[in-house]
């Protein structure tokens, strides 16, 4: 059978991208839970603002009924759809990005997606990388790593990849923007980034990617 497994971490520690090589070389299906997360923050920011614009919460969860979810599968990559729509492209703009994290706190959005990741890893033969997949999500994963880097690093990961989507972004507001994710997902109530006690830990701060990949994997094979 093939397995289940959970990659969690710090923001721009390279999850993604990680998980969906690894993916591929294993044959197994990836999502990036992140998406998720971002997705109802579009979805929020475009149908339940306040006169302030900024979210009006509770409008948001009246409205959560209204969103509806699919995964289409893309050679391995599952792409989230939300109610019909591809809305990879939205997600990763800077409104979406300073305000996930207010969003993903909220136990009312968590509980929304939880079923929907849990019913994709049913089958097993699945990748999924976030900050709580490892301890809420999936606690039962057949691997669990905590990628982490140093903040620096990391803002020059992040900081490249918005410039190659084409996003403009300013490097010290990237590394703010880091920061702040980080604390609100460390310190809130539910499902807190942290690390699963049976997570192995990897600092990639002076990895490649490939270097995390090919460590990741020799786990995975041994
Ligand atoms: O992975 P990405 O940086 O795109 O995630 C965006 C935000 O979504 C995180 O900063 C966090 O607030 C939230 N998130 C979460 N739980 C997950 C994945 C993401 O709370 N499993």
């Amino acid at each position: 059978k093939k397995p289940v497994i959970a990659i969690d971490g710090y923001s721009s520690t390279g999850k993604s991208s990680i998980s969906k090589v690894i993916a591929d070389k294993l044959g197994l299906i990836h999502l990036d839970t992140g998406a998720l997360y971002r997705g109802v923050t579009w979805f929020a920011l475009q149908t339940c603002k306040d006169e302030n614009g900024t979210i009006d919460l509770n409008q948001l969860f009246s409205s959560l009924e209204k969103i509806q979810l699919e995964f289409k599968n893309d050679e391995g990559e599952l792409v989230l759809y939300l109610n019909h729509k591809d809305i990879s492209k939205e997600i990763r703009t800077n409104e979406v990005s300073d305000n996930v994290s207010l969003v993903a706190k909220q136990k009312e959005v968590r509980d929304f997606l939880l079923q929907s990741q849990r019913n994709l890893a049913e089958k097993g033969g699945i990748i999924m990388d976030g900050r709580d997949i490892g301890t809420v999500v999936l606690p039962n994963a057949d691997f669990k790593f905590f990628l982490t880097a140093s903040i620096d690093e990391r803002t020059k990961r992040r900081y490249n990849e918005l410039l190659s989507l084409g996003i403009e972004a300013d490097e010290q507001q990237v590394k703010e923007n880091l920061i702040e994710r980080d604390k609100i997902d460390s310190e809130r109530e539910i499902a807190p980034l942290k690390q699963a006690d049976d997570a192995i830990v990897i600092d990639n701060t002076h990895m490649t990617k490939r270097e995390t990949i090919e460590s990741i994997l020799s786990y995975i094979h041994k």
